[in-house]
């Protein structure tokens, strides 16, 4: 089994629910060479503990109680994240949070005309960030509409 094949060997009931857990892996790092220790959340939080030969699971395990097959939701969930991390995608929701935090940190000490420069300039490059940036300021003029005629 490896991480590009694993769906395979889960049940379609648990595989469902694997993937509706992705934003669920709170961390996901390399303990020793190849062996990797994910926390997951849920009603109690379980940690899942994976054995990598470069795409190939040589094996793995999780702390929760479920014993009705041999791969639980965690384990599945864990899979998807390993395999978007060795493919060089998508960091977890928890580090995305990071990174952002860690931005505002820096954006609060620009002055005004800076930030001006730099939102007008993303919002030239992606015409997204033009549309959000008008639809916030739509809804704070609503919004100061409403306070006013109270
Ligand atoms: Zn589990």
């Amino acid at each position: 089994m490896t991480l590009n094949d694993f769906e395979k060997f889960f049940e379609e009931k648990i595989l469902q629910r694997a993937r509706s857990y992705s934003d669920a892996v709170l961390s996901l790092e390399e303990v020793r060479s190849g062996e990797w220790e994910a926390e997951v959340e849920g009603s109690e939080n379980y940690i899942v503990t994976v054995w990598l030969d470069g795409v190939k699971i040589i094996d793995s395990e999780c702390d929760c109680p479920y014993d009705f097959g041999q791969y639980c939701k965690h384990q599945g969930a864990v899979f998807y994240a390993l395999r978007d991390r060795l493919n060089g995608k998508k960091p977890l929701k928890n580090e995305r949070e990071e990174q952002n935090e860690k931005l505002r940190s820096v954006l609060v000490g620009l002055g005004k005309d800076e930030l001006v420069t730099l939102l007008a300039k993303y919002a030239k490059k992606y015409e997204q960030i033009e549309e959000e940036i008008w639809s916030s300021i739509w809804m704070r003029s609503q919004k100061n509409m409403r306070t006013e005629n109270r």
